[in-house]
């Protein structure tokens, strides 16, 4: 049976034409579902008893099964999905560093065929995700914080970096923003959205031309195209027109770049490599659009065990040491915190 919230508004407008109802119980139904968390259509009780069995008849509200919880430490929770087709992928809900503040780390595919040396979610592509099982990962995250007794409405941000790689998606991924920016359904602004990406040139720039206003957040990870190419071995383009499309998505939605560097021992985090860095974000970026850099300490996860053995960590001075470089060179740069690790939903852990 087909996800409802897998239609666009015009899919269910077709629809709701082809057996005489109105078009505004289109915005009905979104609000039960988005903003009053209804999981099936017989608690949409302003819908009449015939149109609710008409809607059952052809569509479903969910689809995905949930393993239990699994909840860390630190408060981060991860919540893993199966589809009735046997396929499963995790979501990571994530405490941010301001009050309130409430993180979403969504999939866009099961498995990922890029194959990032460092990542346990590298060991092949499964298959894309829907847009109703995108826009139902986020509903399941806010059922969760209205189950601890928030408000389903709270989650402050989505960040597009679980497993896969959101523009070899595009369609599910880009149909999956709308539902979580429109104002009739989750109307969470796109600048509180934040898609990852090696770098799909193409994605890119059909995300400008297409009048998004997500924030990108580029995996960079080394300015050197062969070092670039061992961490990625599917990134097809050059590092060089990879940060030029980047920089014209971010002039043309006027939001801010960040880069993503996967901070390895001796590989990634030496001076050279330092070096490399803050010379081609400052000759592509720096005068054209703002931007971060994020370091992301290595995760060990048994995939980068098996292929890369010799990956490791740096070690806290060494990192503090990688971000006074950049800060020195006039690059704002955070080290990102490591939330997650005891249940595997860390950055690079997300394989199930
Ligand atoms: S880091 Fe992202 S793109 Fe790379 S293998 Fe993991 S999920 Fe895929």
């Amino acid at each position: 049976m087909k996800h409802i919230l897998s239609l666009s508004d015009s899919d269910l407008d077709g629809f709701l034409k082809s057996i005489g109802e109105k078009p505004y119980r289109r915005r009905q139904i979104y609000d039960w579902i988005f903003k009053k968390g209804a999981r099936d259509f017989g608690a949409m009780a302003n819908l009449s008893a015939a149109f609710r069995r008409q809607l059952g008849e052809h569509f479903t509200v969910t689809s995905l099964e949930h393993a239990p919880l699994q909840v860390s430490s630190d408060g981060t929770v991860r919540i893993d999905m199966a589809a009735s087709d046997g396929v499963s992928f995790p979501a990571v809900i994530l405490k941010g560093a301001r009050e309130g503040a409430l993180s979403v780390c969504i999939s866009s595919q099961a498995g990922c065929a890029v194959g990032c040396a460092f990542c346990a979610s590298g060991e092949g592509l499964k298959r894309n995700l829907t847009r109703g099982e995108i826009a139902e990962t986020f509903l399941a995250a806010g059922d969760y914080v209205a189950r601890c007794g928030g408000e389903r409405n709270k989650i402050t941000s989505v960040l597009f970096m679980g497993q896969g790689e959101p523009l070899l998606n595009y369609e599910s991924v880009a149909g999956a923003i709308s539902d979580i920016s429109s104002p009739d359904k989750s109307a969470l602004g796109q600048r509180h959205i934040t898609l990852s990406t090696v770098g799909i040139i193409t994605g890119i720039r059909r995300l400008a031309a297409d009048g998004f206003k997500v924030r990108l957040a580029v995996s960079l990870h080394a300015a050197d195209d062969d070092l670039r190419k061992k961490l990625i071995p599917r990134a097809a383009s050059k590092v060089a027109t990879l940060l030029e499309a980047a920089r014209d998505y971010a002039v043309s939605s006027g939001t801010r770049l960040t880069f993503e560097c996967v901070m390895i021992k001796g590989v990634t985090d030496t001076p050279k490599r330092l070096e490399e860095l803050a010379l081609i974000l400052l000759r592509f970026i720096s005068e054209r659009a703002a931007f971060v850099v994020n370091l992301i300490p290595f995760n060990e996860n048994s995939r980068a065990a098996s292929e890369a053995s010799y990956f490791r960590a740096p070690d806290g001075k060494d990192l503090e040491a990688a971000r006074d470089y950049l800060v020195s060179r006039g690059i704002f740069t955070i080290i990102r915190s490591n939330k997650g690790r005891d249940i595997s939903s860390a950055c690079g852990q997300l394989g199930v």
